[in-house]
């Protein structure tokens, strides 16, 4: 099946009892048993296991064509339980654009139990040379937040595999609908589901696919169940019905975020606009390989530095100042004042959402913003 009929599909199913079209949201904590003391359903507590969480976990299984997902409270809960996962004493190596709350995880939360590098993961003899005996994780997040890097994600597994080290990919900014990365051979995806499988940011939520039910799969899931990072029915139905229209969502992203790129690159104040799907992007050739379409993240720079880009910032009437990204409406930031004083954010970077308003009318506040 191709994907616009496995998310409307898969993530729902019509109810035997009372022939419901759309799957009940179960909001029970506890199932019954039967005289025999037996679970006739499966579900024992909400907890371990939810209707509505076994089918969201099943739609997005299926999505990035893996075998198992586990569904999280949020995409920090869903990197922190791979982490969880790992032996102490494990060394990972990550890169040093990505995702800057999973980095500030890392560093707060597991200083002393894992060792970790940040590098620039793209540079291959950096990355050979970094690894150790107990390198156990290489971590991929590509396209990058917020620079927009690509990396490739075949390469960095062919040096991982032979080492014996596994790959998780943060597929967040891309979605299965742009890029696989199990079938580019990863060992575990993660996503943030705040992000286009919410769509409408009105939901927090986080999960990992799996290609095998292997003993890491089987540490991760008591990581989920045991560490209890898990969504509430309702959320995980919200996640569900979002999902049905995410193909649909992220083709119109990808298409407005191309133009809006475009435009902004003509612009005499743009210094440079980092967006895969441009031809001078560094990373545009791999992107063309590994994915079906650019996103719809995109950050630009300014010559006249952070005033001019808090300036053009103040100035967008549409385009809504807030953090946060995947959702029908644009949003932008300045990055680096949201990333705090370490960052490494320029900062005259402003990092945007291109979402689903007409092209027309985002360019239009664009145009009278920078004016
Ligand atoms: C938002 C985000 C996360 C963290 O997800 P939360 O749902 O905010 O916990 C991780 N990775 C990327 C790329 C993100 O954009």
């Amino acid at each position: 099946m191709k994907i616009e009929t496995i998310a409307i599909h898969a993530g729902n199913k019509t109810d035997e009892a009372t022939g419901a079209v759309i799957q009940p949201i179960t909001l029970s904590t506890t199932f019954e048993r039967a005289t025999d003391g037996s679970f006739p359903a499966g579900y024992i507590y909400g907890r371990a296991a939810n209707p509505n969480r076994s089918q969201l976990e099943n739609v997005l299984a299926k999505l990035e064509g893996g075998i198992d997902a586990a569904a999280f409270s949020s995409g920090n809960a869903a990197g922190m339980a791979v982490f969880q996962s790992l032996k102490p004493g494990t060394h990972i190596i990550l890169p040093d654009d990505m995702y800057h709350g999973l980095r500030n995880q890392l560093k707060n939360l597991f200083a002393g139990i894992l060792e970790f590098d940040f590098i620039d993961i793209d540079n291959n003899d950096l990355l050979q040379k970094h690894i150790k005996p107990n390198t156990g994780l290489i971590w991929i997040e590509t396209p990058s937040n917020p620079l927009l890097k690509v990396t490739d994600i075949k390469k960095v597994i062919l040096t991982a595999k032979a080492h014996n080290i596994k790959v998780a990919c943060d597929n967040t900014f891309a979605t299965p609908v742009l890029q696989q990365p199990l079938a580019l051979g990863a060992d575990i995806v993660m996503h943030s589901s705040t992000k286009y499988f919410g769509g409408h940011s009105d939901l927090t939520g986080g999960a990992l696919v799996t290609p095998v039910k292997d003993e890491w799969w089987t540490k991760i899931r008591q990581v989920q169940e045991q560490g209890g990072a898990i969504p509430s029915p309702m959320d995980c139905y919200y996640l569900a019905r979002s999902i049905k229209t995410l193909p649909y969502r992220v083709a119109g992203h990808v298409k407005n975020a191309q133009l809006l790129a475009e435009w902004l690159q003509k612009q005499p104040s743009v210094e440079k606009v980092l967006y895969p799907g441009l031809p001078d992007h560094p990373g545009h050739a791999i992107a063309k390989q590994q994915m079906k379409g650019f996103g719809g993240m995109l950050s630009v720079c300014f010559k006249g530095g952070e005033t001019e880009a808090k300036k053009v910032v103040n100035s967008l009437k549409i385009f809504t100042q807030a953090t946060s990204l995947g959702g029908v409406e644009s949003l932008i930031e300045h990055r680096a004042s949201v990333e705090g004083p370490d960052t490494k954010t320029p900062l005259n970077l402003l990092r945007i959402s291109v979402g689903l308003e007409h092209i027309d009318d985002l360019i239009a506040d664009m145009e009278q913003a920078m004016r």
